[in-house]
């Protein structure tokens, strides 16, 4: 093959895909393999749906862009859908911003908590191993400082604590400086790292005491993933802002930031928008994928075949300690043992689709419609790779 003339972002594929149904993919050589990996939490409906496809070719066929100056009949019954999931079934009133991408809503939600916060409080505290985009902004609220230096000067306004530990954050929480704690429920990127127990009831609290926003960052973690329909009703609070993606559109690139109405309403006509965000595709095919979520009782599949997975990864060889919540896992390779990007990439070889968030850690993350005996056969791939 002659030199890529894509930008070197990405490692150069080792496969390419040119199909995909439910668990399956298949390359050009129509070789077939079982995506545990779901585009990184993306496809949670599997691949192809047929339902999502159906509602994203009939749009097809009537509407596909007007630009936010007249909206459309789709962004608003899907702000509704949303606000009454992060509700967990009963309608907050939020209100919704609709972006193209999980590091757009979380510029949306920094955007917002920077107007809330008025002149000079616009600081917001977020944890390191984090990870909340690749835009100046989001880059620098990902708390992972290696990733920062070559693109020295970024926006000021970020500071990191270590993540769980809420002294850190109580001491880092000047109500004067800071607007708003941005958070993962369960860190994706750092290898699939739940916080302590109460954690975020601790940070909810401290946020009330001192007028600061809590922003959730549920990109990987929302939408009946973790077993609950946004990682944060396992805590039993509510965050003031929520941001969206991922699976949001089964793959059509849409990103959502939910927020309070209070805060929210900060917002006047001219303060943020987007040429593409909530345009007429992208809303169909989130909306399909929400009505199929719920019609599926996502969560409660999360929640069932999450536990068949981590019951099977912790009999594995070489695995020390299984984390993470529903069908987001990662399985921590003993220490001194097997590097986890081979094993990636030899479960690849061998027909199965997982990636290593960090050097020992295995990140599943599976369609929730994935089934028993597709759990059963990929362990069965990983132990003959392990062994
Ligand atoms: C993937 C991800 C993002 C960034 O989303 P993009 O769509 O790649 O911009 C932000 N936060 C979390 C937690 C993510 O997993």
């Amino acid at each position: 093959m002659s030199e890529s003339l894509l930008m070197s972002t990405y490692a150069p594929p080792r496969v390419r895909f040119v199909e995909g149904h439910g668990t399956r993919l298949f390359d050009a050589a129509g070789k077939s393999y079982l995506d545990f990996l779901s585009g990184i939490a993306v496809t949670s409906l599997g691949h192809s749906n047929p339902r999502v496809a159906a509602a994203l070719c009939e749009q097809a066929g009537k509407l596909w862009h007007v630009s936010n100056l007249f909206g459309n009949e789709l962004a608003e019954p899907l702000a509704h859908r949303i606000d009454s999931l992060i509700g967990d079934g009963s309608p907050l009133g939020g209100k919704v911003f609709f972006a193209n991408s999980g590091a757009e809503a979380n510029e949306c939600a920094i955007k917002l908590a920077r107007k809330a916060g008025g002149r000079g409080r616009f600081h917001v505290l977020s944890a390191y191993g984090s990870f909340h985009g690749r835009t100046l902004a989001t880059l620098h609220a990902t708390g992972q400082p290696e990733k920062h230096e070559a693109f020295q000067p970024l926006p000021e306004g970020f500071r990191h604590v270590a993540f769980g530990d809420l002294e850190a954050l109580e001491r880092a929480a000047d109500p004067s400086a800071v607007t708003a704690i941005l958070l993962e429920p369960i860190e994706g990127e750092a290898g699939v790292v739940p916080p302590p127990m109460g954690y975020l009831q601790g940070v909810r609290k401290l946020c009330d005491e001192r007028g600061i926003l809590l922003i959730l960052d549920e990109i990987q973690t929302g939408l009946g993933r973790t077993g609950r329909w946004f990682a944060f009703q396992a805590a039993g609070i509510v965050p003031d802002v929520v941001t969206i993606a991922k699976s949001l559109g089964n793959g059509m690139p849409i990103g959502a930031c939910w927020a309070r109405a209070e805060v929210a309403d900060v917002f006047e006509p001219g303060d943020h928008g987007s040429t593409f965000g909530g345009q007429p595709l992208a809303c169909s095919a989130a909306l399909a994928t929400l009505e199929e979520l719920e019609r599926i009782d996502a969560p409660a599949r999360a929640l069932a075949a999450g536990a068949h997975l981590r019951s099977l990864l912790e009999d594995l060889p070489a695995v020390s300690a299984v984390r993470g919540s529903g069908l987001l896992l990662g399985a921590v390779l003993e220490e001194g043992g097997l590097d986890a990007k081979q094993v990636v990439a030899a479960a690849l070889d061998h027909g199965l689709v997982i990636n290593a968030p960090a050097a020992y850690v295995l990140r599943f993350a599976p369609p929730l419609t994935v089934s028993g005996e597709e759990i059963e056969e990929a362990v069965a791939i990983l132990r003959e790779v392990l062994s």
